[in-house]
């Protein structure tokens, strides 16, 4: 089986902008045997997995777990949110941020967007602009850590300002809980992660922090999805409210969730944070000491989970990191979207946010660079 699957060919290391590898102990659990999943004990763990969503995002909002892979929730939250006919700000700063859009639409939202420079991010003295212009507004989408250009919006002034127009707010924290703070009580109405970046588990479920703003919004549309894959008021009016699961949930998968949640809580998460904000540094003083230059244009709005870098003169995003990957065996990401070509990134998520393993990807890369006679 696992020569099948080539995995004997594995990198030694992957420095991504994730999935990472994770802790074994994540591995371990959700190899565990699968319960029935109205057996109590699993009840239990579902129960507990949630509650620890909640230290980790350091809310007491409802939780939910949509068991499909993050953009399930990004597309959920869309779904369940908008009424045909509301005005929607998105805003953009990167790949992710133009994705939404779409979602937006599809359910026939009005979609007014502020797009800026994807290696810059949204300032709040913009999203306040735009409300002045459009007082209408009623839903405000963003992405906190925009992974493929490694860069952070300022989602706490962001939702201040939106709250205080009383829109409804969507924040895309997929890599930064876990690594970076990210708080619902911030006044993000529905805040959507997943286990695959800083929290160290394996990708398949979207989990969303929704608050009371949220689910009157959804309850008050003209027709409130139910009944739906995307419905997130079916999690709350049939799991929550009702006890009973709309579909059978990834059974394995929530064990793998706990078990990582436990790990960063085992840690602490301050001293969880605070490791990957020295790493970052740690990981941009080495780039930039190689003479390479940092893809986000100023320190102060680069994400702590992922390094973005320039993509040298000289080479190509395949040639760079296939070289990186069959000779050095260490793997690490280019970008996508508007983006594909532009960058490298290396990543330090969760269980791979380490000075040492950064290290082994700053030196593959530097021994790459020289073999292409570009150092
Ligand atoms: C990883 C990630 C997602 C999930 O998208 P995939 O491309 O399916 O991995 C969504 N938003 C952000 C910001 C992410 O980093």
């Amino acid at each position: 089986m696992i020569n099948t699957l080539k995995l004997d060919t594995l990198p030694i290391m992957t420095q991504c902008g994730g999935p990472n590898p994770i802790p074994e102990r994540v591995l371990h659990a959700i190899s565990k045997q699968t319960l029935y999943h109205y057996d109590p004990v699993f009840l239990e763990i579902y129960k507990d997995t949630t509650a620890k969503v909640q230290k980790l995002l350091r809310t007491e909002n409802d939780v939910i777990m949509m068991h499909g892979e993050a953009v399930l929730g990004l597309e959920a939250a869309a779904a369940s949110l908008v009424n045909p006919g509301d005005t929607c700000l998105n805003l953009v700063s990167g790949p992710f941020g133009q994705g939404y859009a779409r979602h937006l639409k599809r359910t026939g939202g009005n979609v007014v967007e502020i797009v800026v420079p994807f290696n810059e991010s949204v300032k709040a003295e913009q999203v306040e602009d735009m409300f002045r212009k459009n007082p209408d507004i009623r839903i405000v989408s963003m992405v906190h850590s925009e992974t493929p250009a490694g860069t952070l919006n300022p989602v706490k002034e962001i939702c201040e300002i939106a709250k205080k127009y009383g829109a409804v707010t969507v924040a895309d924290a997929v890599s930064s809980a876990g690594g970076i703070d990210v708080q619902p009580d911030w006044g993000i109405d529905v805040c959507i992660t997943s286990p695959q970046k800083c929290i160290s588990g394996t990708p398949g479920t979207a989990i969303a922090a929704v608050s009371e703003d949220a689910w009157n919004k959804m309850k008050s549309n003209d027709t409130p999805l139910r009944g739906s894959i995307l419905s997130m008021l079916d999690m709350k009016e049939r799991w929550l409210e009702g006890g009973r699961f709309p579909y059978t949930p990834s059974v394995n998968q929530v064990y793998s969730i706990n078990e990582a949640i436990t790990v960063i809580l085992e840690e602490g998460l301050d001293n969880v944070l605070n490791r990957h904000k020295r790493v970052a540094e740690y990981c941009r003083y080495q780039v930039k000491d190689l003479g390479l230059e940092l893809w986000p244009a100023s320190d102060d709005i680069i994400a702590d989970c992922v390094t973005a870098i320039t993509m040298p003169e000289g080479t190509n995003d395949a040639e760079l990191r296939g070289i990186m990957r069959d000779r050095y065996k260490v793997m690490i990401s280019g970008s996508h979207g508007d983006l594909s070509g532009k960058l490298i990134r290396i990543g330090h998520m969760g269980h791979t946010a380490y000075e040492a393993k950064v290290m082994i990807a700053v030196d593959a890369l530097k021994s790459t660079l020289k073999d292409l006679g570009l150092l």
